[in-house]
């Protein structure tokens, strides 16, 4: 079959020609209907050998994390799969299901989890995957080009966002800085989960229309980008949040400027989340550098939990996924169009 695979450390991804994969024991073979793509698949192909080895990443690996397909066959002890033909969604962060943190529900900090299904071990860019029971989300009716990327994109911004709730009061504002696919998510479940106003930030106009579209109530162009100077970025966040600042800011570029006027933007007691793979940093000072009383965060994905409320709140209707698809043979001008913040909706590849 057909996999767009990363070959070996530090190479680009291509397509070549793979066997199909068997399930082993309490795995299932999963027909891949639809895979899509994020920006952090942009950044694999830089990750080296020793790096790779340590988080437990192995070459060659097939690329996609946001999959959805239906149950193709079962490996041995899967009496509890779904039979044959099940629409699904999968979980792609690994996890142990033992240690302290997947015990307490917080498997997205799960030691084990670094690959995931995408991400140093085969993923979804090919028609067929294996995935253990535990991450398969029956699709209930949801079509799987929309499921596909609530399973990151969705999810990962729903983490963030139940991360910053209680920072949220009726009268508060929250901030999305970078209004992609992750942010275009965190717009409307904080409509969904919370009374705050919602101010969305990108340097693409047709992103902050979306995002208009997707429930934002104010936009701010222009503001965050690599050029931009911030601390006019974040004058300019602070006009827009009231004098007072923003109760929740959500990082979704993670570039100095965008971490800096996001800090910046935060009131007392409000919230900072990075979850951009930007590699900025913040020069932060003792006194006036942090916002006070305020949590500064950084996280990683989202838990098993965050995935399934994920694909509840769609399949009610109180989420919609956006999607531009693409055929497999189309993946390279698929990633092109995300890299350049051209796409209406996620892109969905259909393998
Ligand atoms: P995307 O390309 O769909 O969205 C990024 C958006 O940011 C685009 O709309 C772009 O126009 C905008 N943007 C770029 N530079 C900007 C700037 N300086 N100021 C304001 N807006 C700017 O990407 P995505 O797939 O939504 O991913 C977003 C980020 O989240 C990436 O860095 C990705 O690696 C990261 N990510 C992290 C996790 C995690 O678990 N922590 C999971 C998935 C993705
Ligand atoms: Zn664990």
């Amino acid at each position: 079959m057909p996999a767009y695979r990363i070959n070996d450390w530090l190479e680009n991804p291509r397509l070549v020609d793979v066997p199909v994969p068997q399930p082993g024991r309490g795995e299932v073979l999963v027909a891949v209907a639809a895979n899509g793509l994020c920006h952090s698949d942009l950044t694999m192909s830089q990750i080296a050998g020793e790096i790779g080895e340590l988080i437990g990443w192995r070459v060659p690996f097939t690329l996609g994390h946001e999959i959805a397909g239906a149950v193709a066959a079962l490996g041995e002890d899967t009496t509890d799969a779904p039979q044959v033909g099940t629409p699904v969604a999968l979980v792609s962060p690994a996890s142990c299901g033992r240690c302290a943190y997947c015990l307490a529900g917080r498997d997205s900090a799960c030691p084990n989890g670094l690959a995931g299904r995408g991400y140093g071990r085969d993923g979804g860019l090919a028609p067929y995957v294996v995935a253990p029971v535990r991450a398969l989300i029956p699709l209930n009716g949801l079509d799987p080009v929309a499921a596909a990327p609530l399973t990151d994109a969705g999810a990962t911004s729903y983490h963030a966002v139940r991360r910053v709730l209680p920072a949220l009061a009726p009268g508060g504002t929250a901030v999305v800085i970078g209004a992609g696919g992750l942010g275009g998510f965190a717009i409307q479940h904080l409509k969904a989960c919370s009374p705050a106003r919602v101010v969305a930030v990108d340097t693409s106009p047709a992103r902050l229309a979306v995002a208009r579209e997707l429930g934002a109530d104010e936009t701010v162009s222009g503001v965050g980008s690599e050029r931009g100077d911030p601390a006019r970025v974040a004058g300019a966040l602070k006009e827009a949040c009231g004098n007072e600042g923003a109760a929740a800011v959500l990082d979704f570029v993670g570039t100095d400027a965008t971490i800096t006027a996001g800090v910046g933007a935060v009131r007392p007691c409000g919230a900072f989340g990075l979850v951009g793979s930007g590699g900025g940093r913040l020069r932060a000072s003792w006194y006036g550098g942090l916002p006070r009383e305020a949590e500064v965060f950084t996280f990683q994905g989202s838990t098993i939990a965050d995935a399934h409320a994920v694909v509840a709140l769609a399949a009610a209707g109180r989420i919609r996924s956006l999607v531009e698809v693409f055929p497999l043979d189309s993946v390279a001008d698929a990633y092109d169009a995300l890299d350049d913040a051209t796409l209406r909706g996620r892109a969905v590849i259909t393998p």
